[in-house]
């Protein structure tokens, strides 16, 4: 990723960073050394940069996992792909058998009924697991709960409950399935709700772990709340000198008065440290085009009259955006439907107009829906967009069949469009919603195949020269952070993904495949021997 020396043989290294790049007579020059040949046979790349994740994928593991994809744990366990419902209530009895303590409630996470033909679960269905321990399953959006009959109980939720989100049958009786703030809000009281707790240091070392073993040296946590603990979390183990990423933070802004966030992340700014980057706030403008809350220019969606969900309200939105943007405080606005976006970069246009500036970098996350005029004005704009490529597989035979059609399936996160206009741009994971691989997220820009085998947009295909770009510097320019890392570079932070082979030599279909030794983080290899 240096424009100036794509490949060398060595890099010299000192006191974390990088001291030059090139061959071992070049760089002798530089005065006494050691030569450490340990990865003579390996491939270093710059540090892989995941600009869209969440660090709750560290603690989230702490409870069951229920997808329908096989995934690795932070211990590197493999837990099996759940083909069908029977066995997700299996795995959900198994782990029910197993637990020591009768009353601890059964937390589970990342189901998702769209793979097992939308077939709704129930309180019955969760009853057969258990009836007297406190059953809560949290689906793959983090919109949608499933509860069994106790915490139903618990909770003083039954036929004549009258509040918004309850999911109930022809005979007027709640399902379990529960939809909304309010809702889980109860849930919380009767039962805790583990997921939304702050972040500890442990559920950030296993953030870490899971981070190494992808080749991960710089990550986001994408929509923090930013509450006492998890700012001392964040701050405990990014000054150990062993702790193997920088963490790059975004404040979660639509819940908090306009001045309050402004004075929050100024003065959490000062606090900066090598591996700690505060700067980032992060707003959720629509909702997701699996779960039909994206809002979607007409003539919406194909198989559905669902209208989608404005998660802030548009005039909100303009007013919020604007005022950060005064400050000069760089934006990351989550937008996945077409409608979403283009109000989306309206407002900046408009904060533009009011202030401008030069290098803002206000980032679109996801941008999912994107056509090509809404590529072109971002160009001109200097918006960048984070795609979410990993869409592609896991969603994108449900976006072909149901959510969006054929025609405008294939327009979906659009990484040759914005390569072609201008635009800045990387690719992620979003991770816990799908797992955390950058190169598993270049080889879905680049092949675009999808879970059962289709191409999605043929057109829409990048080299994998672009799609490692847009995992390594195209991430750390959304971040502002490509002075300091994303390229080999003299100068920059020693961080690199140490790969067993060479991305750049095997067939382009084989990039997923492609083994992670680990990482070298500020020059230190992980893992150690
Ligand atoms: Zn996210």
């Amino acid at each position: 990723m240096n424009s100036y020396l794509p490949k060398a043989t060595h890099v010299a290294v000192r006191e974390g960073k990088i001291l030059g790049v090139g061959n071992l007579d070049q760089l002798s020059g530089w005065g006494e050394h050691s030569l450490n040949t340990r990865f003579a046979d390996k491939v270093l790349m710059p540090g892989f940069v995941e600009g869209h994740c969440h660090a709750p994928e560290g603690q989230i593991w702490d409870h069951t996992y229920l997808g329908y994809f096989e995934r690795y744990d932070p211990e590197g366990n493999l837990h099996p792909k759940l083909e069908n419902m029977d066995n997700v209530l299996e795995r959900l009895r198994h782990v029910d058998e197993n637990m020591d303590d009768d009353d601890a409630p059964l937390f589970a996470w990342g189901f998702d009924p769209i793979y097992y033909n939308s077939e709704r679960m129930t309180v019955k269905d969760l009853d057969s697991v258990s009836k007297t321990r406190c059953i809560i399953i949290m689906h793959t959006s983090g919109h949608l709960l499933n509860v069994n009959s106790l915490v139903l109980e618990r909770a003083g939720i039954d036929s004549s409950t009258d509040v918004h989100g309850i999911f109930k049958d022809e005979e007027g009786k709640p399902t379990g399935e529960l939809i909304s703030m309010a809702t889980h809000y109860i849930i919380q009281k009767v039962a805790g709700m583990p997921f939304f707790n702050s972040m500890d240091s442990r559920g950030l070392w296993r953030f870490s772990a899971i981070a190494r073993r992808a080749g991960v040296t710089t990550a986001t946590d994408l929509a923090a709340s930013f509450d006492r603990d998890t700012l001392a979390a964040y701050r405990e183990v990014t000054s150990k000198k062993e702790f193997p990423l920088r963490i790059v933070p975004a404040m979660r802004i639509q819940e908090m008065p306009i001045q309050e966030g402004i004075e929050k992340i100024k003065e959490l700014v000062q606090s900066n440290s090598e591996k700690l980057h505060f700067g980032l706030c992060k707003i959720i403008a629509d909702g997701s085009i699996q779960g039909y809350t994206a809002r979607l220019k007409w003539p919406g969606y194909f198989k559905s009259s669902h209208e989608g969900a404005w998660y802030v309200p548009p005039e909100t939105l303009i007013k919020m955006i604007d005022a950060y943007h005064s400050e000069s405080i760089q934006l990351h606005i989550h937008t996945n439907g077409d409608e979403a976006t283009e109000v989306t970069i309206g407002a900046i246009e408009s904060a533009l107009s009011n202030k401008p500036h030069s290098d803002h970098r206000h980032t679109l996350q996801h941008c999912q829906m994107a056509e090509e005029a809404h590529f072109r004005r971002m160009a001109k704009l200097g918006i960048c967009a984070n795609l979410f490529a990993n869409h592609i597989f896991y969603w994108g035979d449900q976006h072909l069949e149901q959510t969006m059609g054929p025609d405008r399936a294939v327009r979906m996160d659009a990484a040759a469009t914005a390569k072609r206009n201008g635009v800045n741009f990387s690719i992620h994971s979003d991770a816990p919603v799908t797992p955390l691989g950058p190169l598993f997220t270049a080889w879905c820009a680049a092949n675009r195949q999808t879970a059962s085998g289709r191409i999605l947009g043929e057109h829409e295909k990048i080299s994998v020269e672009d799609a490692l770009r847009a995992i390594t510097i195209g991430a750390a320019y959304t971040l502002k952070l490509d002075h300091l890392l994303g390229s080999i570079e003299s100068g920059k932070f020693a961080d690199f993904a140490v790969l067993e082979e060479n991305p750049y030599e095997i067939p382009q279909e084989y990039l997923k495949d492609v083994k992670v030794w680990g990482t070298i983080h500020s020059g230190i290899p992980y893992p150690a021997e």
